[in-house]
């Protein structure tokens, strides 16, 4: 009888407490204000750099926003905590719990991770994220990752990027050898076996490098960033498309021990802040790379000019043999790339009927 009671009057409150209405001012939300988690986000980018950088700043604001501050995130730019290139290092052994990069920087310590950032040749960013999201590649991307103690999130993508810059005017194959261009990973041997010098520069280094003669061609991302950079003072010719990467997907990386010690809620957070970090970052380039293009043009009066198909057939031929070689001796690169094949295989059927095929009724005349 007792017992009946105290568990009718638990009902009772439980209800009561259901029912309660939370008043609240207009402005406030639900945190006490007190901050319970302060977190640290180190990134290969400099800090608050247009469009790449914003992905970190963005995801930063979102999870302050939606925690109502509860949890705060620090974001410290490229050498402020670690050097670029040690972020990845710094989120797996715990010094810090986040990292915001492209995942084709850890190529030396993950293959398969080239597949996360761009592929020449492969998916865009509207099709990465759909193979990332629903196709099965962010799990291989998390399986990859996982013996670092890593947790890795689509974290930003930059669209279609441009060819580059050029010194001089390529018509031809023939004009790539010999020539010296900035252009990382994958598509640097790509052109290393075309006959170029490939080098890899970080990118506030490129402009002094086009300057001085260091080289004669360089890639950097597209007409918002590059324009940023100044690189029209120094070469006339702006190829596209962007060959090499057609969709770049950044990342978040989360050091999995901090993630595992959250409450779900921020848990969730964390999720979702990324998630539209990745898309926010797309929308601005799209609303800014026309703009850049235009001032390029009308302003600086840059020649723009497309790669002849004859040079992209023959770079999508070399390509194919990189790729083999690439994944030949590394059985997570292997399954990772035949996961990313398939899709692309099945993406591009249905997108030649659609998004190409609507791209190009609206272009005719
Ligand atoms: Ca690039």
């Amino acid at each position: 009888m007792k017992k009946l009671l105290v568990t009718t009057f638990l009902s009772a409150t439980l209800i009561s407490c259901s029912n309660e209405q939370v008043s609240m001012e207009e402005g406030s939300c639900f945190s006490n204000g007190v901050s319970t988690y302060q977190w640290t986000m180190v990134t290969t980018w400099p800090k608050n750099f247009p469009g790449l950088g914003m992905g970190p700043e963005n995801f930063s604001k979102y999870v302050d926003e939606m925690t109502c501050g509860r949890m705060k995130i620090k974001v410290y730019g490229a050498g402020e905590f670690v050097p670029p290139m040690g972020v990845f290092d710094a989120v797996s052994q715990g010094n810090v719990q986040l990292g915001h990069g492209a995942s084709y920087y850890w190529t030396g310590k993950v293959k398969s991770s080239q597949f996360f950032t761009a592929v020449p040749f492969g998916l865009t960013a509207q099709e990465m994220n759909g193979w990332l999201h629903y196709g099965g590649g962010l799990e291989l991307w998390q399986e990859a990752y996982a013996p670092f103690n890593l947790i890795p999130l689509a974290g930003g993508n930059s669209g279609v990027q441009m060819a580059g810059w050029f010194k001089k005017e390529i018509n031809s194959l023939d004009d790539l050898k010999g020539l010296k261009m900035r252009i990382p990973g994958l598509a640097g041997e790509v052109f290393t076996r075309a006959g170029a010098e490939t080098v890899t520069l970080p990118g506030n280094e490129i402009f002094l490098s086009l300057q001085q003669g260091v080289v004669d061609a360089a890639e950097w991302v597209g007409p918002y960033n590059d324009l940023t950079f100044g690189f029209h003072q120094v070469a006339d010719y702006y190829y596209y498309p962007g060959w090499h990467e057609p969709g770049s997907t950044l990342e978040i990386i989360i050091n999995k021990d901090a993630y595992e010690s959250l409450p779900e809620d921020l848990k969730a957070v964390i999720k979702y802040a990324a998630r539209a970090a990745n898309q926010e970052m797309l929308d601005e380039y799209t609303a800014r790379n026309n703009k850049a293009l235009n001032e390029l043009i009308e302003k600086h009066n840059i020649e723009l000019r497309k790669l002849p198909d004859s040079v992209l057939i023959e770079l999508r031929r070399i390509t194919d043999e990189v790729m083999e070689d690439f994944i030949a001796d590394d059985e997570m690169a292997q399954k990772v790339y035949k996961s990313y094949t398939e899709f692309k295989d099945q993406v591009i059927n249905y997108h030649r009927i659609s998004e190409k095929a609507y791209i190009d009724t609206r272009e005719l005349d």
